[in-house]
């Protein structure tokens, strides 16, 4: 184990240094790649020493836990951003647009209904991110990818929603590379920037494919 290995926040070191030599061999910039810390599961007192460390972006998977602990450690250190990366239930939108600065999970009309209403009644502009379900799986979340572009055209024009990105989450069993490269497709010819892609065992896989958000959870903060 290395030095930092043995601190508490080697793990974001380590996370660190693999993103960078992942952008270097892109030849990307290091800035256009986000790393969102997910701390879902993770208490206070684990995700401190990360701010500590600088580290000012953050992902929750689930609102009602994020609201449990966020709201203090925001209001103790300035310049935290929060993004929402799990799936959102309709009646939880108010509380989602209110807590989180961008939410990576926009995946039906029912909450694109809830997300357009509680936008104009907050007068907040979280980012938005429509997540494809690339591997087209039953049991997860998202918009097939044949049915990508008429639902941003959709969040375009009947919701007035601005969507700056895709996200997708590849299936376990499978290679991450060609689910990378179809997210990268669908929101080239969509003209969208962002995209949300990479998880702890494969985000320099993704950041090869364009990634501007990886979202890595177990390798800064450990196994939940
Ligand atoms: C938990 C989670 C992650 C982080 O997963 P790790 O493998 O721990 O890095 C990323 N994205 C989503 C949607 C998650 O729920």
């Amino acid at each position: 184990m290395t030095l930092t290995g043995s601190l508490p926040t080697g793990g974001l070191a380590a996370v660190e240094a693999e993103i960078r030599r992942a952008c270097r061999e892109a030849r990307r910039e290091r800035t256009s790649v986000n790393l969102v810390a997910v701390s879902k599961t993770f208490e206070a007192d684990a995700i401190q020493p990360v701010i500590d460390a600088g580290q000012r972006l953050f992902g929750e998977n689930r609102v009602q836990e994020a609201r449990g602990k966020w709201p203090a450690l925001i209001a103790a250190q300035p310049g935290i951003e929060l993004h929402l990366i799990g799936p959102l239930q309709s009646n939880k939108a108010k509380e989602a647009v209110a807590l989180f600065d961008a939410i990576h999970s926009v995946d039906r009309p029912s909450l694109c209904d809830a997300l357009a209403k509680e936008i104009t009644a907050q007068q907040k502009r979280p980012q938005l991110f429509v997540q494809i379900n690339t591997g087209e799986e039953p049991q997860k979340a998202g918009i097939a990818p044949g049915e990508a572009d008429d639902f941003l055209a959709r969040c375009r024009d009947h919701w007035g929603l601005g969507i700056s990105g895709l996200m997708c989450i590849p299936p376990v069993d499978e290679a991450p590379a060609p689910h990378f490269a179809l997210t990268a497709k669908i929101a080239a010819r969509n003209g969208l920037t962002q995209l949300s892609m990479g998880m702890s065992a494969d985000f320099a896989v993704a950041i090869q494919f364009g990634a501007t958000h990886v979202r890595v959870g177990s390798a800064i903060f450990g196994h939940r």
